[in-house]
């Protein structure tokens, strides 16, 4: 493929419009994109649902009704207001430091911690395994010329999906 082609000429998802030259496209007979393809849409359950979940759970809890998995940002931050303040959950935070985690991240977790009376844990590698996993992705991906879909986010993703199981566990310490 050559990379100065006129934009014309670039072949491009019927449905996304993302080029051929994002790493990892193919497109099916219609010129849809795996991206596309492959998406699956959310099934939104709605509030009545949502609020059926929290009184199931609320019955069920020992230690906590909730935990909420933090990164610093507006969502987790919501989430755990939410939980706090709208729903009068006995929550836990806990946030997964991937050794990328940035101090203002942390600053932030700890003082919605606070304004929510929330105990906050975050746990994270020993052995800085997140780190060990991104260098190992990404030396692969750069010997295959990144071909394929970069995945150097692999180690986040498994403690980001983990770390709430460790943190749902009472005898977890919390910072
Ligand atoms: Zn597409």
């Amino acid at each position: 493929m050559k990379l100065n082609r006129n934009l014309k000429e670039v072949r491009r998802c019927t449905k996304c419009i993302m080029p051929e030259t994002v790493p990892g496209i193919t497109f099916n007979k219609d010129g849809v994109c795996n991206f596309c393809t492959g998406f699956q849409e959310l099934k939104y359950l709605g509030k009545d649902k949502l609020d059926e979940i929290i009184e199931t759970q609320r019955k069920k809890a020992i230690d906590y009704e909730c935990i909420v998995p933090m990164s610093g940002g507006r969502d987790s931050t919501y989430a755990l207001y939410l939980a706090r303040n709208v729903y009068k959950l006995k929550s836990r935070a806990i946030n997964y430091d991937n050794e990328f985690r940035t101090e203002q991240a942390l600053n932030n977790i700890k003082r919605a911690c606070e304004a929510t009376n929330t105990e906050f844990l975050t746990v994270r590698s020993k052995q800085d395994i997140s780190t060990k996993i991104a260098r190992s992705q990404l030396r692969e991906e750069l010997s295959m010329g990144f071909v394929k879909r970069p995945n150097i986010c692999r180690g986040c993703s498994y403690g980001i999906k983990s770390i709430p199981f460790i943190g749902s566990l009472s005898n977890t310490k919390c910072l």
